[in-house]
């Protein structure tokens, strides 16, 4: 029995999805595998798991696991069930890649994809678990993807042996036929159980011309109308990036401040209120903030009722003209996935009373996390992707348009608590020719990790797994390609016809070192380093390097637009003292050959030195958030290489010495090891056939040549042999993470 606050119980029973509990129950009792749709609200992740529990899946040994596609979300759900439950975080409980709170008395586990996608390796048949789901299916993470497959073949063998599991796989949006109608995954259809959600209606208003470029713009002006005409109700702005959602908040700010001692402020105007009186009266039921040139579509909002007053208001793309009006306060709050825990819950609470809450949100908004009393969402259609060529290894990051899908999500964050109304700042026309679901993930990335990973399963012929969508051949076979290179499979039998030996390549067997490469939380090419690291005492560098590299965006970007003046040379001041450091860290170590990566080594050196504190990352230039992961990467890392191998006996040194000339000799050889293929050697004067290729690197797959960053530590060294981690295309072809190699 679950004893739970009477608030939470009336709150609970709002919920659309409390009114489907026993058809679910029902559902779930009879069938293997039961596939759940509703939208983002209507219950799903809160309850489920909670209904579950009640029925005894937790009861008799096993637990109720929960998978989500991203971190955020395990963390901030396991805690509101448990609050939900009024049971402690020991028994409803969360684990993500580095830290978690699971004791024995866990029964509701909520976990990333990655983390069960471990466990499998451990136990294929799971059977710490009597029920097993999938959250937000719809997402198509590739860990979400696979989990799929593999549990399709878990779950029956699991009831075969008399241990009976169950699996559930929830979406946000209907589209599941990938799953239900891919008879390699299940042979008869799951039974599909529609939670329809008491969702208000929302009045979505078209643009009438789609801005080219200038939405974030477009996104302050329209936010500002809805300030200032609309009812109260909070704002939910879908941008594309972190950049993006910081500017527009500074701007919102500045226009409607928001000040925390409000009471004060109040006590101080009533005794200047002779000098308000004297200013002229603005009726604001005929007042527009802007020019009305560009309009919905759809009038009924009001927001649109034409009037000319507003247009000297100057409310345009120049922040300093902007005229702060303190007395309709805006609590303006940011949120992306690099946001500091703390920070991103400030969402879950009220806005401050007579403020009205605008959330300013990246793509994290549309489907993980509900926040309460939106009203009002402010969609820009696009969304930031990391694109990738399958054929040259360029990444990318593209802004490109939504899908419909996503927009009707983004839509639906608008009708949760009462009528809503969505603002598109893009033409219907433009909609409709928006794609009607976004692709799955496991179509637009490399897939090296996967492959190593169901190798490790004993999955040998991996075309042949049951994936919900698969990836092409091509793909798989550049996939085993490095695998095979980085000697963690066997290398195919040289003879036969073509045909053959492609089928060859692609069901090779894992090797030993494979094995003890799939045991480190840590893409293949960064496993085969540390399977490396044993020489010259070189495991605890090694650690920490790849510890940084596969952290995103370790150093603060002091490159964005500030506000002010005075913020301009604040930044301009900080990003000094971050140059400096970064020259000063690369030159550790007598050499500076090792390039970027003495450069993180350097800066995680120093900063575990001192302590990891915050304030030695702000006064650095480092991301606090950023280096408190390396911190526990490195923990994972260093237990991963001591179960490996027992007789390593590494162990997190907070005070390591700078590596010594043979010792960054040697680092540089497990890192080539790694990144063999990704080698580029300097443009030759007799091959400079334009002078923009001038200090350009050649790669053995790109026509064009790459370069070295100015940022980079190696920028004026230009060594004549480089590997890197990553080229990633902005204004140039740039390569990230840049070390030299000797030429031999
Ligand atoms: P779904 O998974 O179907 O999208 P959820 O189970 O996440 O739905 O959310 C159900 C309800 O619980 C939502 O109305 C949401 O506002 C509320 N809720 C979720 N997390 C919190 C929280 N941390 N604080 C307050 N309310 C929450
Ligand atoms: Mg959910």
């Amino acid at each position: 029995p679950v004893d739970r606050l009477p608030e939470i119980q009336e709150a609970r029973l709002r919920l659309p999805i409390l009114a489907e509990e026993q058809v679910i129950m029902e559902a779930v009792r009879e069938k293997e595998c039961v596939v759940l749709c509703g939208e983002t609200g209507s219950g799903k992740t809160t309850q489920v798991p909670q209904f579950l529990y009640e029925a005894g899946y937790a009861s008799s040994g096993g637990i109720i696991g929960v998978t989500e596609p991203r971190r955020v979300a395990a963390i901030s759900m396991s805690h509101r069930v448990a609050t939900e439950m009024n049971l402690p975080s020991g028994v409803v409980s969360y684990q993500i890649r580095y830290e978690g709170n699971v004791t024995e008395n866990t029964k509701i586990k909520f976990m990333t994809d990655g983390v069960l996608l471990k466990e499998i390796q451990k136990d294929f048949l799971l059977q710490k678990y009597s029920v097993v789901i999938i959250d937000e299916a719809h997402e198509r993470s590739v860990y979400t993807d696979i989990l799929i497959g593999l549990l399709s073949r878990i779950v029956p063998l699991r009831n075969k042996k008399g241990l009976p599991m169950k699996l559930i796989i929830m979406s946000a949006t209907l589209r599941v036929e990938d799953f239900t109608e891919n008879k390699r995954l299940f042979r008869t259809p799951p039974p599909v159980i529609k939670v329809e959600a008491r969702q208000f209606a929302v009045t979505v208003h078209f643009n009438k011309r789609t801005p080219v470029d200038n939405y974030t713009g477009e996104a302050f002006r329209k936010i500002c109308k809805i300030h200032r005409m609309l009812p109260p109700g909070g704002i939910l702005v879908f941008l594309t990036g972190q950049a993006e959602v910081h500017s527009v908040c500074r701007r919102l700010r500045k226009a409607f401040p928001y000040r925390p001692h409000r009471e004060k402020c109040a006590v101080f105007s009533t005794q200047s209120q002779s000098l308000s009186q004297s200013l002229p009266r603005i009726n604001l039921d005929s007042y527009s903030a802007l020019p009305v040139d560009e309009g919905d579509e759809d009038r009924q909002a009001g927001i649109d009722d034409n009037d000319n007053e507003g247009s000297d208001l100057e409310l345009g793309d120049h922040p300093d003209k902007e005229k702060a009006d303190p007395s309709i306060p805006l609590y303006v709050l940011p949120l992306y996935s690099l946001l500091a825990p703390e920070q991103q819950a400030k969402v879950f609470s009220p806005p401050p009373t007579g403020a009205r809450l605008c959330v300013v949100a990246t793509n994290v908004a549309e489907t993980s996390l509900t926040i309460p009393g939106i009203k009002y969402v402010v969609d820009c259609g696009r969304v930031k992707k990391r694109f990738y060529d399958r054929v040259t290894g360029v990444s990318s990051f593209k802004v490109t348009w939504i899908s419909q899908a996503s927009a009707n999500q983004r839509a639906g964050r608008a009708g949760r608590t009462e009528p809503g109304h969505c603002y598109r700042l893009y033409s219907s026309a433009v909609f409709g020719d928006f794609s009607l679901f976004s692709e799955a993930e496991i179509t637009r990335r490399p897939v090296d990790d996967l492959v190593l990973q169901m190798k490790d399963l004993n999955i040998e012929k991996v075309v042949n797994f049951p994936f919900p969508t698969p990836p092409s051949s091509e793909v798989l076979i550049s996939a085993e390609q490095l695998l095979i290179s980085l000697g963690a499979l066997e290398e195919p039998p040289r003879r036969g016809r073509l045909g053959e030996m492609e089928r060859a390549r692609l069901s090779c067997p894992i090797t030993p070192l494979g094995r003890a490469m799939a045991a480190f939380p840590v893409a293949p090419r960064y496993a085969k380093m540390l399977a490396l690291g044993r020489q010259q005492g070189c495991m605890p560098y090694i650690i920490t390097i790849v510890a940084a590299m596969t952290v995103r965006e370790i150093f603060e970007d002091y490159d964005r637009p500030a506000g002010s003046e005075e913020e301009n040379t604040k930044m301009a001041g900080k990003k000094a003292r971050c140059v400096q450091m970064r020259r000063l860290w690369a030159g550790q170590g007598q050499s500076v050959q090792l390039g970027d990566l003495m450069v993180l080594l350097g800066a995680v050196g120093a900063c575990e030195f001192a302590g990891c504190t915050h304030q030695f990352c702000e006064e650095n230039g480092l991301r606090y958030k950023a280096m408190l992961e390396i911190r526990r990467l490195r923990g994972q890392l260093t237990n991963a290489v001591n179960a490996v191998c027992s007789d390593a006996g590494v162990y997190v040194d907070n005070k390591m010495a700078p590596p010594t000339a043979s010792q960054v000799l040697c680092l540089r050889q497990i890192v080539l090891a790694g990144l063999g293929d990704h080698i580029a050697r300097r443009v030759q004067a007799e091959e400079l056939l334009d002078p923009k290729w001038r200090n350009g690197y050649k790669t053995p797959l790109l026509d064009d040549p790459v370069f070295i960053h100015p940022s980079s530590a190696l920028h004026k060294t230009l060594p004549e042999f480089v590997v890197y981690q990553e080229i990633m295309e902005t204004t140039k072809m740039y390569m990230r993470g840049v070390c030299a190699v000797q030429a031999e």
